[in-house]
């Protein structure tokens, strides 16, 4: 084992993945600063580095197991953990050096082979941590983790089987991390799980008290709980329940930001019950129409998957059409591909050659891209509220509540260099494009 001399131990981290998986990342680092341990900003400061893998689809594993091959050139002590940790033998028939791997979730287990081979120093004043914990998004932004694991089985998702069943975290302790964040800063809280519109489901909605109240694990309750804090409040992964027109009341109020991520998949009633899709009987094109008229302003977000086995030209055709009439704001589409262990490779559906997966999803983004852009030529010479992600000399990037962080458009705010990274300005539309806006300066805030 490698004697370390330094005042405080350093450990590398390399995250990637979806969103849940920064969270993960952010709970080990909260332990491992609680201990003393520092942060190093490169391989060759670190003395041993965690890779966070993912193991949703194959570019994903390929993408891990390239960054434990990295973090082994580079550094040389290396600890998976992850998704892919939940398939140790494909870490180790590539890398058979790796010290220690562990599956998702596994915070404790990982803390454990950090300490196994890189002992922490007992150091008082570095065992304190600020009480919002240790951060990986920018200071004005942060991720808020509801929930692990899902109770459904969509045919070609594995989540369930690496991360188990729905397991909601008490709204006392979600509500008390909310105002922990704001307290620290944070202006904008992403909520995310693998199913928001089930939280609390396996809690049987036990209330906590809050704020002088109680308050229920659930959907609704906890999303106007959160609309207290007077923070943004963005909402991810929800499905299209019919519990969510209460909260589309609340968008209404102002209390949440107008902004849904419904991850619908497709829109063939065929291939939604091939995939086992949650609510795949639900006619999603009238509650679409009817959350718009309650709030005009919805911005939707979805992701599809194209070339699911057995699509025919048909079903693709019929996605098309639900997509012309849902008009939704911002898309983003996968090639399906056999992910090892999904239920869908048990189907024995013709596989979709991959030039026709191509195919289909070139089309499917043409269209996305025109009805995006018409969407957001509608908002040039209106005025709304921006939240300033980074400055670039003269022009501040920013976001409107119609943009998640990474995954949607920006605004681009010309002349408006002088704006704080973090700050909220109010802004007029002055131009559009296919995803993002131009905007300019109303008023500082
Ligand atoms: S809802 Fe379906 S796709 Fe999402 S995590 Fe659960 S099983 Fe996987």
């Amino acid at each position: 084992m490698k004697i370390v001399n330094r005042k405080s131990p350093k450990v590398g981290f390399v995250s990637l993945g979806c969103p849940k998986a920064l969270v993960d990342s952010e709970r080990i680092l909260t332990r491992l600063r609680a201990e003393g341990y520092e942060v190093a900003a490169s391989y060759g400061s670190a003395d041993l580095v965690v890779v966070n893998t993912c193991g949703f689809i194959d570019a994903a594993v390929d993408e891990s197991l390239d960054a434990i091959g990295e973090a082994l050139a580079e550094n040389g002590r290396v600890i998976v953990t992850g998704c892919l940790g939940a398939q140790p033998q494909r870490i180790l028939d590539r890398h058979p050096q790796v010290l220690k791997i562990t599956g998702p979730q596994r915070y404790e287990e990982v803390v454990a082979s950090v300490h196994e081979y890189l002992p922490p120093k007992h150091e008082p004043f570095l065992d304190l941590v600020p009480a919002e914990g240790v951060r990986l998004t920018p200071r004005h932004y942060a991720y808020l983790k509801i929930s692990e694991g899902c109770n459904h089985r969509c045919s070609f998702c594995i989540i369930p089987s690496l991360r188990g069943d729905l397991v909601s975290r008490p709204v006392g302790e979600v509500l008390r991390e909310a105002e922990n964040l704001a307290r620290a800063g944070v202006k904008e809280i992403l909520v995310i799980s693998q199913d928001t519109s089930a939280y609390g489901v396996d809690l049987k909605y036990a209330a906590e008290p809050w704020r002088g109240r109680e308050r229920q694990a659930r959907f609704y309750d906890l999303t106007a709980a959160l609309g207290e804090l007077g923070l943004w409040i963005r909402l991810h992964y929800v499905y299209p329940y019919p519990h969510v027109d209460k909260v589309v009341d609340l968008m209404a109020e102002g209390g949440v930001l107008p902004y849904l991520d419904i991850p619908f998949q497709h829109a063939s009633a065929r291939i939604l019950r091939l995939m086992k899709r949650p609510a795949a009987a639900t006619n999603t094109l009238e509650r679409i129409a009817a959350w718009r008229r309650v709030v005009p302003d919805l911005t939707i977000r979805s992701t599809f998957i194209v070339g699911f086995p057995g699509e025919t030209e048909q079903d693709f055709e019929e996605l098309l059409d639900w997509l012309r009439v849902a008009q939704l704001d911002r898309v983003g589409c996968f090639e399906y591909s056999p992910v090892e262990g999904a239920a869908a490779n048990d189907l024995r559906l013709e596989p979709v050659p991959p030039e026709i997966k191509a195919e289909r999803r070139a089309r499917f983004m043409e269209l996305s891209a025109e009805i995006s852009a018409a969407r957001l030529a509608r908002k040039v010479g209106r005025e709304m509220q921006v939240l300033v992600d980074r400055v670039d000399g003269a022009v501040a990037v920013a976001r409107s509540s119609a943009d998640a962080p990474e995954i949607d458009g920006t605004v681009r705010i010309s002349g408006a260099g002088n704006l704080a990274v973090g700050s909220l300005a109010q802004v007029r539309i002055t131009a559009s494009g296919a995803y993002d806006l131009e905007a300019e300066l109303v008023q500082l805030p």
